[in-house]
Parts: structure tokens; sequence; C-alpha cells
């Protein structure tokens, strides 16, 4: 379906092909809280096995804003509708690879916007809130979305978690405020790592391994980060080498840090690079869109 290379586990999203196609989490949506991860698709045609591609939702760098944005925003707020919710109800970021993360209040929304956010919201990766309806929306191209639920404060949380956020803790930043704004206790939290760049797709530069080991210590280093070998041209291991990152070994490190107990956790193995067929990946040179991460503060029943 999609084309998708799922490398084990094909229950932890689910696939939908009516309308925009997307991706929903299972256990958000077993929580009974809409939630979306978009591909390249606008439509899906079982029969072709396929549909037509390009959907704009993200207004890219270097791109004329002010054409770009009011088409963006049609289109999420299809997406919205699909989830129950519109676009008058998103909040959303500017995402700047930090590890900011901003409590939503109700002058956020919907609010007309400069690119992709909101011309008075600087420099935040993720939104966390407690407002009934309140649409959350983070984009990516490679780097993974992490949702988080609490289902007792009917709270959620979205954060981008590329590797900056992720050096930042940026799941953990999000539950503090959830736990100091909401009163959510991270034992009732539940989380979704969704569709990202992979281990083995995502090199590193020794610089980024090093500020992993000063910040987070040499022993959780080890555990995210793998040196792969250099090869010569007949695939002999020669020195040299690379480190590659796993970015959903991190973002997983930091849930349980943060106190989410480990059976409320899911981590998607979809690849965006792998799949770049299906998912835009910068790391397969796609400059032109990417993908959509949505979550509805509702809870309800499947
Ligand atoms: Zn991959």
């Amino acid at each position: 379906m999609l084309g998708i290379n799922y490398s084990d586990d094909k229950r932890i999203f689910n696939t939908h092909t009516d309308g925009i196609p997307f991706l929903s989490a299972d256990l958000l949506d077993t929580l009974g809280v809409p939630n979306l991860f978009t591909t390249r698709f606008i439509s899906y045609d079982p029969d072709a096995g396929e549909g037509e591609k390009g959907l704009r939702l993200a207004v890219m760098k270097n791109e004329e804003i002010s054409e770009a944005s009011p088409v963006c925003r049609k289109n999420r707020d299809a997406l919205a509708r699909q989830l129950g919710s519109s676009i008058s109800m998103e909040c959303i970021t500017d995402q700047k690879h930090t590890n900011y993360v901003h409590v939503a209040s109700r002058e956020d929304l919907g609010v007309p916007t400069v690119g992709n956010f909101a011309l008075h919201r600087h420099y935040v990766d993720g939104v966390v809130t407690d407002i009934p309806d309140v649409l959350l929306t983070v984009f990516g191209g490679d780097c993974p979305p992490v949702y988080i639920a609490d289902p007792v404060r009917k709270a959620i949380g979205l954060v981008h978690a590329g590797w900056r956020g992720t050096l930042g803790r940026i799941p953990e930043v999000a539950i503090a405020n959830m736990a100091v704004r909401f009163g959510s206790d991270p034992a009732d939290l539940y989380a979704v790592i969704g569709p990202g760049i992979c281990r083995d797709c995502y090199e590193m530069g020794d610089e980024v391994y090093d500020v992993f080991a000063q910040q987070w210590g040499e022993e959780s280093a080890e555990r995210i980060f793998s040196k792969y070998p250099a090869r010569d041209a007949e695939g002999h291991e020669i020195p040299g080498g690379k480190y590659h990152l796993d970015l959903r070994e991190a973002n997983r490190l930091t849930l349980l840090r943060a106190g989410v107990p480990e059976d409320h956790i899911s981590v998607s193995n979809v690849c965006t690079k792998c799949n770049s067929e299906t998912f835009y990946s910068y790391r397969s040179g796609h400059m032109e869109n990417e993908q959509v991460a949505m979550m509805v503060n509702r809870f309800g029943t499947k």
C-alpha cells in the first residue's frame, strides 16, 4: 500500500487511502486521538497501485511566500477536515531546529501565516496544548515527529525532532511543559515516534557524535550512534568510516528518561529516505515540499 517498505511491524501506522492518503499511528487511533502523517500522494488509486503526487503542504526556504502560503494552508485545511478539524484550529511552529516548545493559546489558532509560520511565533519546534480540539501541525522531510498524548489531563504535544532538537531532548521539554502547565503525570503519557530517516540512511559528521557525547555522555552516544566501516571499490573494509545516528532510539531514550512508560511508546520503522518514492526526503534531494504531521486534542473511542 502506497509502496511503503515496512521493515518490521505494519501495525504501528495504519494506512488511509480515501481522500488525501495518510498514515495514522495505531496507538493514537486506539486512544481516539485524530492524527496523521502525510505522504507524497494527493490521491491513491487502488487499481493502479499508486496515484497523483505533489500536494503542496509546506512552504519551503527561498520560496515566494505570498504565493505558496495560501495554497499550502488550503491543502492543510483539506487534510485537517479529514480529521474532523480545520485550519482555523491550527497552531504551528516555525521549526528552526531548536528544542523550544510553545504552549498554544487561543490567539495562536488559525493565525494567517508568513510561510508556514505565524508572524509572531519564532523559534519553536514543538507545541503543547490542553485546549480542546486544537490542531497541532509540524513539518518534516526526514526528521521524525514525536506525538505525545495525555488521556488523563486531555492534553497533547507534537514536536519536530531533527538531530538538533533530538540533541536538546525536545520531547522531554514538551513533557516538562505539559507537567507544569497541565499537571500531566509522565506515567500517564503515550508517545509515538513517527516516520523519519533510519540509521542506515543517516550518516553524520564526527562533530555531531562529539556534541552528543559531550551533552548526553559517552555511554548514551555509543548507544545511539554506530560507526559504519569505510570500504574500497571492491567492498573491502578500509580505515575511516562514518558515524550513523539512530534518531528513533535517541528520542525513545529521551521519552523513557522523561518518565513515559516503555509500553506506552510506539516507534515507526518506516524510513522516509528508504521510501523516497512515497515520502519527501531531504537526503534524497527533495527540496520542494515536506510531510505534515497533525494531531487533534480530542480523546474518544476508536
Ligand atoms: Zn533508510
